[in-house]
């Protein structure tokens, strides 16, 4: 069945239905002209919008409707764990071919209830319109504590450049599928994890300067960092922890297994910095009440050191800057 053929109302119906009641209490959720909400108290109110177009950021030939619509939402969630913040409500604005499946609809839903669910967000509204190509937009609304948000700004000279769980899995995970590898290891990839409670922790825990998730790869938030921070940095390869399937993709595509990391993204770790004394403390912490692995990979130097990067072979060389940018040729 398509979607032109039970129309936008009962389209927006079956939505509602398969997401079901908002766990927190509204006054108008899906239905109304608008979302009426309470506002938190006596908290910063976080706000993010991403915008996804078929073929540019997903394609139904790699990914099912169910994974496309668990990234989707998981990536804003990530965005608001990167300030330490909590994810509250989600709108789902989504353009659509007329001759779409609704099962593709209900299974998109699905994925971002089942993620919504895991994290806790509510979605309460949207838009739905017919558009030439698949377009998803999702703005998520979050809270934290005025004494708790993190921004990129804050890192200082000497500071420990650290990172959660492991990097280069999710663009080496995209390799498996585009080149139909048989290797395990594209999790990643497909159904991102957000770190909403180590980005949590971290950001109460008073000893990190600067925190933002690992989008577009390890270099480019690096330099994200350290240009809001006005620093340099100098970061250790061999310390960069690479995911499961990073060595044996890196081997059948003949690249150096580090460049999925640092120029790869989507992994949707954690990068941050921290005073080097804390750095043990956090690590144990984040360890114990998380399950999640944190490392160090460097340090924040200042400004005229630039950025650079200790290679295996113990060489020191620029960082280059690449990462995924959409207008870049
Ligand atoms: P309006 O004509 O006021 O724009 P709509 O008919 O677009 O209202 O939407 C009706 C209700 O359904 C609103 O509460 C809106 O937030 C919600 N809604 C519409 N599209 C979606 C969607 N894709 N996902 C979630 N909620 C949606
Ligand atoms: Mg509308």
């Amino acid at each position: 069945m398509q979607v032109k053929e039970i129309g936008e109302f009962n389209l927006i119906k079956r939505m509602a239905n398969i997401l079901g009641i908002p766990r927190r209490s509204v006054i108008a959720g899906i239905g109304d002209d608008v979302a009426v909400l309470y506002s938190p108290e006596r908290k910063l109110l976080l706000v993010t919008t991403d915008m996804l177009v078929e073929n540019v950021h997903f394609s139904i030939s790699t990914a099912t409707p169910y994974q496309i619509g668990w990234k989707s939402l998981a990536v804003n969630i990530s965005d608001i764990a990167s300030m330490g913040g909590e994810p509250t409500y989600a709108f789902v604005s989504i353009g659509l071919p007329r001759n779409t499946n609704v099962e593709f609809v209900d299974e998109f839903y699905t994925g971002m209830r089942d993620v919504a669910t895991k994290y806790d967000v509510d979605i309460v509204g949207g838009d739905t319109v017919s558009s030439p190509e698949i377009i998803i937009n999702i703005s998520l609304l979050g809270e934290v504590e005025k004494e708790n948000y993190i921004l990129r700004s804050g890192a200082k000279y000497g500071d420990a450049i650290c990172i959660t769980g492991d990097v280069g899995g999710s663009s080496a995970g995209l390799e498996i599928l585009q080149q139909k590898f048989s290797i395990e290891g594209t999790k990643k990839h497909l159904m991102p994890e957000p770190r909403v409670q180590e980005g949590r922790l971290l950001a109460r825990s008073g000893f990190v300067t600067s925190m933002i998730d690992v989008s577009d790869g390890v270099s480019s938030e690096i330099y994200h960092i350290c240009e809001q921070s006005k620093t340099g940095a100098y970061i250790y390869m061999k310390d960069i922890p690479l995911s499961p399937n990073v060595l044996s993709v890196a081997q059948h595509t003949n690249k150096n297994p580090y460049d999925f990391a640092l120029y790869g993204g989507e992994d949707y770790e954690l990068l941050f910095t921290c005073r080097p004394d804390k750095f043990q403390f956090l690590k144990d912490q984040v360890l114990r009440m998380c399950n999640m692995p944190i490392t160090q990979i460097g340090k924040i130097l200042d400004v005229s050191s630039l950025i650079t990067i200790e290679d295996e072979s113990g060489k020191t060389i620029p960082l280059e800057s690449k990462g995924y940018d959409h207008f870049a040729l």
